[in-house]
């Protein structure tokens, strides 16, 4: 059941759940006492009417600076696509405190946690689903959510009960999934747009489906 709006849960800054990941928090906190080596909470306003959800904190961005997609490439094409689809206003500069604000849209990942090689297993992926559960039940019928990539859409897809052939992935895809409709997109990661995978065209196509969608409510 998706009710509006209690605010979402955060995982708490040592949380244990994870082992693996745990240990990688570590080494990294052992390495850089200067960075943020931390579950990286949710960017923006509680009372959003779209989600954007990522994979994973990337090492030296999220998990360096404490905020998600904030540091590294694909902060870079996901911020300046949300400033130009009036997601999001300000400037963005790479930093937590570059002021940048979020309008009506919140920022997460579907493992709070920095992952080795940007590779989470799939039970780490199960273990931090409940904190994605939360920001969902958070959301209010109608939402928008966007999935960056298919790992992310395919947790979205299990934390709303949804068989994953019943709404497979594939970049710009819409799936009306009851109280929120699916957006699908191809990670914005350095390595998907290096490749070609997802173009700046592709990935503002998608955004400008959710603008209308978003609008259209
Ligand atoms: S990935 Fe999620 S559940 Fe696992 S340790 Fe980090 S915050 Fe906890």
């Amino acid at each position: 059941m998706i009710s509006a709006a209690t605010a979402p849960a955060e995982p708490p800054r040592d949380c244990p759940l994870c082992p693996r990941l745990v240990a990688f928090r570590e080494e990294q906190r052992a390495k850089h006492a200067d960075w943020h080596n931390a579950p990286v909470p949710s960017f923006g306003p509680v009372s959003a009417k779209l989600l954007i959800v990522g994979l994973a904190p990337g090492l030296q961005g999220a998990n360096r600076t404490g905020r998600p997609f904030t540091g590294d490439w694909a902060g870079d094409l996901l911020y300046a696509t949300l400033l130009k689809f009036g997601f999001a206003e300000g400037v963005y500069d790479e930093r937590p405190d570059d002021g940048l604000a979020l309008v009506g849209a919140r920022v997460t990942n579907a493992v709070r946690c920095v992952p080795p090689q940007n590779k989470p297993e799939t039970r780490e992926i199960a273990t931090c689903r409940p904190y994605l559960t939360s920001e969902i039940e958070a959301l209010g019928h109608g939402a928008a959510v966007v999935a960056l990539g298919r790992i992310a859409h395919d947790s979205l897809c299990r934390t709303l009960g949804v068989a994953l052939k019943a709404a497979p992935f594939a970049h710009g895809a819409r799936h009306a999934l009851g109280a929120v409709t699916l957006f699908d997109s191809y990670h914005c990661s350095r390595y998907n747009t290096n490749t070609g995978v997802l173009t700046t065209e592709m990935f503002e196509s998608v955004f400008a489906s959710v603008r209308a969608y978003v609008d259209a409510r």
